[in-house]
């Protein structure tokens, strides 16, 4: 065992945790738990829990039925519900590994290492912060099966004895004693829709952030009498959730996007980063916007992306380049659009890291920068401006993504062979209905 691994046997006692739970999500982004008794923790930490791995979506692969739960002893941390710390409960994230100790090819926390890694072998460290948007519903929908929200509000409304800012507070509260620091935090666009920004940290924590923060935001809520969704358009005539991601490079203490002097301050390498986002954008798409319901989102406005560009004020554009404060020192990064509150951000995080060096690697050019809303322009324009659309379905983007061979490299065979199928039933099973919009239009009609 290691120092950290004796700091939390030691911490476990001190502290009477009396359960441990260990964390890992499947290849959709869903969060599992298998709970150890603290007399188990250190053979968990020396020989890891065994599970059967073919139960879990994603994992499911005779050879590798016999799957390990290392726990990462650096994410350990007493969980504030469900009755306050004293309740004696803690968790860690954990890799997956086979028995012989070699990575899990099924487990997106690997995947995201991996990128990592190989990041780190061009001599860089990713940096990431998400801006995750979500909704919050009373517990019981309308009589024609539609969520209803907590409020009324708008973008950055303050109301007084709010719901949402109560609920904010409360959230706020939690994940900060969990460690995890949250920079802002405001009301949305759209009835009952809030945005909480985490703070910046290495992207492997970032990503157990967010599995954390979705955790906690549905905890508090419930115990707020509402429930909350990060489903990315649950009301048609409202804007949906995005997780718009903040991405920088540093090479040491220096950010290796940060030039001074250079357009937006944003360095040669940061440009080719972001020519590699948007070059392989579209196949990175069922990754970033994994669900059905995802395009309705990406195609609908409300200050989703539906186009590859770039742009510096414009929120139309699928990735921004942000106002440079100098006094924020270094603070030069990108924020990257398409991404929603409901994609697995190991994977996702892997996949726009993979692109972003492939521009970095082959020396990608950047195309001009959209002016315009390009929601405005017709499609001849944008044509003529070389700006191509994003998928506009998950099949299409299934389609594109079959043929990636950079998405089959960055995920490994196993996970994209998975993601495919298991993605391509979700259509199956979506392409089958009858809408309300059929009926509506076409039932009597016809
Ligand atoms: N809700 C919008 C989206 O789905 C983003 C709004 C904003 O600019 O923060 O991407
Ligand atoms: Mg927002
Ligand atoms: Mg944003």
């Amino acid at each position: 065992m290691d120092r950290q691994q004796e700091h939390v046997l030691r911490v476990v006692e001190e502290r009477g945790i009396r359960f441990l739970r260990l964390w890992f999500t499947d290849v959709q982004g869903s969060l599992k738990s298998v709970g150890v008794a603290p007399a188990e923790l250190e053979n968990a930490f020396t020989e890891g829990i065994g599970f059967d791995g073919s139960a879990i979506e994603g994992f499911a692969r005779v050879v590798e039925a016999d799957t390990l739960a290392m726990p990462d002893a650096s994410t350990f941390q007493v969980l504030p519900w469900p009755n306050g710390a004293e309740a004696g409960i803690a968790r860690m994230f954990c890799d997956i590994t086979l028995p012989d100790g070699t990575p899990s090819s099924a487990d997106p926390r690997q995947v995201l290492r991996r990128a990592l890694a190989a990041t780190e072998d061009e001599g860089y460290t990713l940096y990431t912060h998400p801006e995750i948007e979500f909704f919050l519903f009373e517990p019981q929908l309308d009589e024609w099966g539609r969520p209803v929200p907590i409020d009324d509000a708008g973008y950055f409304d303050h109301l007084a004895h709010g719901d949402g800012h109560d609920f904010r507070r409360a959230a706020i509260d939690m994940l900060e004693t969990m460690g995890i620091a949250v920079e802002f935090s405001h009301h949305e666009g759209a009835p009952g829709q809030n945005e909480i920004d985490l703070r910046y940290a290495d992207a492997l924590t970032t990503a157990d952030n967010i599995m954390t923060f979705r955790t906690v935001v549905k905890e508090v809520a419930l115990s707020q009498g509402c429930f909350a969704s990060f489903m990315p358009k649950p009301m048609q005539e409202h804007a949906g959730s995005g997780m718009h991601t903040h991405f920088s490079l540093f090479d040491g203490d220096h950010n290796a996007f940060h030039e001074p002097g250079a357009e937006y301050q944003l360095s040669i390498t940061g440009r080719r980063f972001v020519a590699g986002v948007l070059r392989h954008a579209r196949e990175i798409s069922a990754v970033t916007n994994q669900w059905v319901n995802s395009y309705k989102r990406l195609w609908g406005g409300g200050e989703a992306p539906a186009h590859v560009c770039w742009g510096h004020n414009n929120r139309s554009a699928m990735v921004r380049i942000p106002m440079y404060k100098p006094t924020k020192g270094q603070s030069s990064r990108i924020e990257v659009r398409t991404l929603d509150s409901a994609c697995n951000p190991y994977l996702a995080f892997a996949l726009v890291l993979a692109a972003g060096m492939r521009g970095i690697t082959e020396e990608y050019e950047l195309p001009p920068e959209a002016e315009d809303d390009v929601w405005a322009l017709t499609d001849r324009e944008r044509r003529i401006l070389g700006i191509e659309p994003l998928p506009s379905s998950l099949t299409e983007a299934l389609h594109v993504m079959e043929e990636s061979e950079l998405v089959a490299e960055t995920l490994g065979e196993h996970v994209f062979d998975q993601l495919l199928r298991n993605k391509r039933e979700e259509w199956r099973a979506y392409r089958g209905q009858v809408t309300q919009y059929e009926l509506q239009n076409y039932l009597r009609r016809l």
